[in-house]
């Protein structure tokens, strides 16, 4: 490990940016391309680190290599530092690891001093053009490494300006620029009560001082916690020769992108500004001209631009922007980095260069991060001027939504079967809201976190949702919205951006998302690359259809009790609950099972013979029946209507409520559900295996291949299986009889319960494949309940960085993780081609993708608009695999800093 703590241009390159930061590591590597760059040197983020571990000391031996580091930038430039006569000026910027633009200080025209102001004034035969350098110097040294508010300054500046008439410093005439200096030396003086430093060395080391400092400054601390940039990696320094833009006509400055940053377009575009330094063109001071100027008056130096834009370009592989300036006709470039880009022109661009050879198809698959495709797959807002954000909760499900407010599922289903586009508010949802759900364009809640009940749902559907929005407030019985000064009642407009998590009031012009060929194009390589199956969970024949369009190779989890929701079924499954003797439940059950078998055989269709994991019956009883509350308010409005004799209807409510009584449990979620209804209810999970084998001989029947696999949730214990597996062997044997070897099914279980995976060896002796439910997996090993969890006290434990992620949406990998790799471990030592998946929702997420991979899953099954990302993560899992195998740089690097 070297102490170097400077590196000179030259000794550095694009691989160094931990050290040296984004554009340091950048500017090494443009220099060593024999790209016109001002010389200079980068100090180290170690150096920064240091200097805060040594509570503000900057040691002897830094200082030392800065000077030797000087004495090599005036060899080149073959000017002295401080010299009275042409003094080396110099640009001291900040520049961390990951890009923190406009949040750390720059410090201009360091150097100059009453004395070499003359020098410069001198070379350069303008002496109206040194004084205000030497202004603009004083000003940012007083503010940037003194203290002084800039406000300070600028009232001074305004004051001058005004006095003479003029708009901006560029106008001043020599006198008033000499009384600008004494006015702000004045400042200086009285603030400090010390004149600004006249010896050029001490100048440089404060400034140093002062751009290590500018890391803890408070804009770039909310910055650093809003985008997790660890708080102690350190901002590098970076020292460069002074190139001045606005010296006289034949200089100038501006910014270049070398593609269309919207569209991606394979087209320059850039502004330029004659005569003028940076950050007049960032201030807005003066506007632009369009790059068409710079061709048109100084052609060879446009070409010289355009021939480092293309090398820039092949350089890093992604679309750069591009700082320059030109002194006296000679372009120099004074940054590069990534244009921040719209999600549509990242993969155009990502796509063109690898079709172009300037980067491997595997490097435009690493390229592709989850926000790019939130951003294609679906709808957005198109925000206007007059749009009014009236509340913020959590982006819970990406996409936009605009549609009539409606507060219960009911109303939503009615008012959408009449054509009506709805948005369902609910202070939190419930499974029994789903026909809502499913009915509503959009998803509005006041409680509950990004995996809420909710979120999940919302988001297996595509359904845009913005949930915990707790700035609102629910009137249910008048059917009220409110918000601040906003009053929303049933049927009025409102429109919610499930990607960023506003609300809006009124109707927003919606976006459609677009299937691009790049899209295609990308995805179809992500498929070649890959070696995890993508699967999706999905229960309903039109999810089923989505799901293959973005490519599912099969459907991973069919939640079948999504299937008994709907209103046309839910009265069945009621009745089959509340059942007073045997007969009436084998009634109703029959009644069931022919809707349940063309759902399956619809299924089927669809697939077209890739598997489709049918999971049986998973949560309690009592989710299917009203709320006890709700049955009451029934039962006392009958008692005041009903007439002597006809109480059949009050009988009824009485057996519901009876039955919701009976089964009603401390804690459902530890209760009977899953495999344990299964064995107390045999005949539920019996005509459910009915009705899938009925409809997988229907298929075979009309020459359709199947795949069926039938997936028993919740099983703690191998003997739970063995019973379980025994009855859909059964079942099918009864059903398919002599079409049995014409249907391979399989049979297998959900890995959901830490016992499971800790005894999955006896448990694989019954599975022909393990499902990790790592919904449940992660409540369960984690002890937490999500939906409590993230109400209460998630969201602290992350900000107080007590847990890295939300469990619930990133993988624990430590502790899940460990009992998937255990499971997995103990079912593959005794059957090795045991078929293993993840279907909770962490299917969709990328680390936890990459995780997957790692240990060997042979599928991951996320929500039908996850696939296409699923796929991209899963070809990123390999191709960074089989990187760090060969041990080669797993990512190019691409991302440039501030
Ligand atoms: C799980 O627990 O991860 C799972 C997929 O099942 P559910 O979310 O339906 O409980
Ligand atoms: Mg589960």
């Amino acid at each position: 490990m070297t102490n170097k703590r400077v590196f000179l241009f030259h000794e550095g390159n694009a691989s160094m940016r931990e050290l040296l930061g984004g554009k340091g590591a950048d500017l090494a590597e443009m220099t060593n391309a024999g790209l016109p760059v001002p010389y200079g040197f980068t100090i180290t983020t170690a150096s920064c680190r240091d200097y805060y571990t040594h509570l503000g000391h900057i040691p002897l031996t830094l200082i030392d290599e800065i000077k030797a580091a000087l004495r090599v930038i005036e060899d080149k430039s073959n000017k002295r530092f401080g010299d009275p006569s042409d003094p080396l000026l110099l640009a001291i910027r900040s520049g961390a690891v990951t890009s923190m633009p406009g949040m750390m200080d720059t410090i201009l025209n360091l150097g100059l001093t009453d004395e070499t102001v003359e020098g410069l004034a001198l070379v350069t035969g303008n002496r109206r053009f040194a004084l205000e350098c030497y202004a603009r110097f004083i000003q940012m040294y007083g503010h940037v490494a003194l203290d002084i508010e800039n406000n300070a300054f600028t009232k001074v500046l305004q004051q001058v300006n005004q006095e003479s008439k003029v708009d901006h410093i560029g106008q001043l005439a020599e006198a008033r620029l000499e009384e600008l200096i004494l006015k702000y030396k004045q400042v200086v003086l009285h603030r400090t009560k010390k004149s600004i430093p006249q010896n050029v060395e001490e100048q440089l080391i404060d400034a140093v001082r002062a751009i290590f400092r500018s890391w803890s400054n408070p804009r770039a601390k909310v910055y650093r916690k809003v985008h997790k940039i660890a708080d102690d990696q350190g901002t590098a320094v970076s020292v460069q020769e002074m190139i001045f833009g606005n010296l006289d006509e034949t200089s100038g400055t501006g910014v270049l992108f070398t593609r269309n940053p919207s569209t991606g377009g394979n087209e320059m575009l850039g502004e330029y500004l004659p005569a003028a330094q940076g950050e007049e063109v960032v201030s807005g001071t003066r506007t632009p001209l369009g790059i068409t100027y710079l061709m048109q008056t100084l052609p060879a130096v446009y070409e010289q631009l355009h021939e480092a834009a293309s090398q820039l370009e092949e350089l890093y592989g992604d679309i750069q922007d591009i700082e320059f300036t030109i002194e006296k006709g000679q372009l120099y470039i004074l940054q590069t980095r990534n244009a921040r880009r719209t999600a549509q022109a990242a993969l155009k661009a990502a796509v063109d260069y690898a079709e172009e050879g300037i980067i491997s198809k595997e490097d435009a698959l690493l390229r592709i991060e989850t926000e790019h495709l939130n951003q294609l797959l679906h709808q957005s807002i198109q925000i206007r001027e007059e749009d009014e954000i009236v509340a913020n909760g959590l982006p819970a499900s990406p996409g936009a939504a605009s549609g009539q407010l409606v507060f219960d599922a009911e109303t939503a289903e009615s008012w959408a079967s009449l054509g009506k586009r709805v948005i369902l508010v609910r202070r939190e949802t419930t499974p029994q809201d789903i026909h809502g759900v499913i009915a509503a364009e959009g998803l509005l809640t006041l409680r509950g976190g990004m995996t809420s009940h909710a979120a999940v749902v919302a988001r297996g559907m595509g359904t845009p949702c913005v949930c915990g929005c707790e700035e609102l407030e629910l009137r249910e019985e008048t059917k009220e919205l409110l918000c601040f000064e906003h009053t929303f009642r049933e049927g009025d407009l409102i429109s919610i951006d499930g990607g960023t998590g506003k609300v809006y009031s009124g109707e927003i012009e919606l976006r459609e998302p677009e299937i691009s060929e790049e899209l295609t194009r990308m995805l179809d390589w992500a498929d070649e690359v890959k070696k995890m199956k993508v699967f999706a969970n999905s229960d309903h024949p039109k999810d089923v259809k989505l799901a293959r369009t973005w490519g599912a190779e099969g459907i991973g989890l069919c939640r079948t009790e999504h299937m008994f929701l709907s209103p046309s079924r839910l009265p069945l499954v009621q009745r089959v609950i509340v059942a007073g003797s045997n007969q009436e439940r084998q009634e109703a059950l029959q009644r069931l099972l022919p809707v349940q078998q063309s759902d399956f055989e619809q299924i089927f269709i669809e697939m077209d013979g890739l598997p489709v994991t049918i999971r049986l019956l998973d949560p309690p009883l009592h989710e299917f029946l009203p709320k006890l509350e709700v049955l009451e308010g029934r039962r006392e409005h009958l008692n005041m209507i009903t007439l002597d004799g006809d109480t059949d209807e009050l009988e009824k409510v009485d057996r519901v409520i009876e039955k919701v009584k009976e089964l009603k449990e401390s804690n459902p979620m530890l209760g009977q559900r899953g495999a344990r209804l299964g064995i107390v209810f045999p005949e539920i999970y019996d005509m459910q295996i009915e009705a899938i084998f009925r409809a997988a001989l229907q298929c075979i029947h009309r020459g359709i291949k199947v795949a069926p696999e039938i997936m028993i949730p919740l099983i703690g214990h191998a003997s739970e299986l063995s019973v379980l597996r025994k009855l859909v062997d059964g079942v099918a044997e009864q059903v398919l009889r002599e079409e049995l070897k014409n249907c391979p099914y399989r049979v297998g279980t959900m890995i959901e319960i830490p016992r499971a995976a800790l005894t999955a060896s006896q448990i694989a002796s019954h599975a022909d494949f393990f499902s990790f439910g790592t919904n449940d997996l992660t409540q369960m090993t984690l002890g937490y309940s999500r939906d409590d969890a993230e109400r209460k006290f998630l969201s602290h434990y992350v900000e107080q960085k007590i847990l890295p992620a939300n469990p619930f949406e990133v993988l624990d990998q430590d502790g899940v993780g460990e009992l998937i790799r255990i499971a997995l471990e103990q079912g593959r030592s005794i059957k090795p081609d045991l078929i293993a998946g993840i279907c909770g929702e962490h299917a969709g997420e990328r680390d936890s993708i990459f995780f997957c991979h790692d240990i060997g899953l042979d599928y991951v099954s996320c929500s039908p608009y996850r696939v296409p990302f699923a796929r991209i993560a899963a070809a990123q899992a390999q191709i960074l695999s089989l990187r760090n195998a060969a041990d080669k740089p797993a990512v190019i690097h691409i991302s440039t800093t501030a």
